[in-house]
């Protein structure tokens, strides 16, 4: 079997008919196996090569023994599903792909694997940042959109999911890259401002006031800039791309074009990161906007009544996303639906979504590539 044959089965299994995804089936033991067992793997490459694929934040975690025995857990939890797997599955295709990565993490040293390149290099990916980020956001989102779906036919290997996956991926990787180039714009208004006299005062704030503070403050910018992404038509090639996800779930917020995600992170963190708010306020919020867009996007059929009208929810950026006429630049705040209100961009009829997701005619192609081309075409 060639290794692209192997790749199209193992698609094909995890995007199963739902008659042979059903419980007891073996396939959600063996989907569980395999995820646990490739992203072992990962964090034990990361435990070998720190320097190279750890998360300067992660690597600093290698020594505690709570870090260790989560990944022993997780290669525990690997085994022991795809095991579970091979009983129970008539396809023994996802149980031994989750036994061989589990056992290739095993063979590099399993949890206990030390740095083999003890030097720190000056460039690294972020391969364990891939693996905990999405390890966290799917165990956190995949149980909560499937006991709440607004889709519940909707499966989680839906349409595009790997386009999808592989955006989380790259931006994962290139976590450096991105955090440095963010707050070059900042920095640079930082060191050509005197405003110790404020910043001072804002960092003095009780944490609460502060943390509003910047959640207002930096939807504000989010607005324009994401209205201007709207506006112009260079941009909205940009844009586009994050539009162009058909099916909304937990992954498809992280369909973003790289220069898109730079300049929305670069303008966003500017008075946040100018204004002096503490690094408590800064790091709270980081962390929950981080859940907020992920939950914004997901599969979630949850009705606020009167939460909805103060604070964003998923079917307010729904109709974001929607295809219809209706759901065309209405929006597009992250945070808080006043500003849509103030601005004259609120959209959010009673107890209805969009029928459908997308970019009107669908001009964006599919795969991270053709997407990461699409803006610079002419
Ligand atoms: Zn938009
Ligand atoms: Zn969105």
């Amino acid at each position: 079997m060639s290794l692209e044959n192997l790749r199209q089965q193992v698609r094909g299994e995890l995007e199963a008919p739902p008659g042979l995804r059903r419980f007891g089936s073996g396939w959600f033991s063996g989907v569980l196996g395999l995820i646990l067992g490739i992203g072992g793997f990962f964090l034990v490459v990361s435990l070998r090569a720190p320097g190279q694929f750890s998360l300067p934040e992660v690597h600093a975690l290698h020594g505690r023994a709570w870090f260790r025995i989560v990944i022993h857990v997780i290669l525990l939890a690997a085994f022991v599903c795809s095991a579970l797997s091979l009983a129970l599955r008539r396809g023994k295709l996802l149980g031994t792909c989750g036994l061989v990565a589990t056992l290739l993490a095993a063979l590099l040293g399993g949890s206990r694997a030390t740095a083999l390149v003890p030097d720190p290099s000056p460039v690294f990916f972020g391969l364990d940042f891939f693996v905990l980020n999405v390890l966290f956001t799917g165990l956190l989102f995949v149980p909560i959109e499937r006991l709440f779906a607004h889709r519940p036919d909707q499966p989680v290997f839906r349409d595009e999911w790997r386009e999808d996956l592989f955006y989380y991926l790259v931006s994962s990787l290139l976590v450096q890259v991105l955090t440095l180039l963010t707050f070059v714009p900042a920095k640079t208004l930082l060191a050509v401002t005197h405003l110790d006299a404020l910043r001072a005062w804002v960092g003095a704030l009780p944490f609460v006031v502060q943390f509003i503070a910047i959640m207002f403050l930096t939807d504000l910018v989010q607005y324009w800039v994401h209205r201007a992404f709207h506006r112009f038509p260079a941009l909205w090639r940009f844009h586009a791309v994050h539009h162009s996800a058909r099916r909304m779930d937990w992954m498809a917020g992280a369909r973003m074009h790289f220069l898109e995600i730079l300049v929305l992170r670069a303008t966003t963190v500017l008075p946040m990161f100018v204004l002096g708010f503490s690094s408590m306020a800064m790091n709270s919020y980081i962390f929950v906007v981080y859940l907020y867009s992920t939950f914004v996007h997901a599969n979630l059929g949850w009705r606020f009544p009167w939460i909805e009208k103060l604070l964003v929810t998923p079917r307010f950026h729904h109709w974001h996303h929607g295809l219809e006429d209706e759901a065309v630049d209405v929006n597009f705040a992250v945070h808080f639906p006043l500003l849509d209100r103030l601005f004259g961009t609120y959209h959010l009829p009673k107890d209805r979504w969009p029928a459908d997701y997308g970019v009107q005619g669908h001009p964006v192609p599919t795969g991270y590539l053709a997407q990461f081309k699409y803006p610079f075409r002419r």
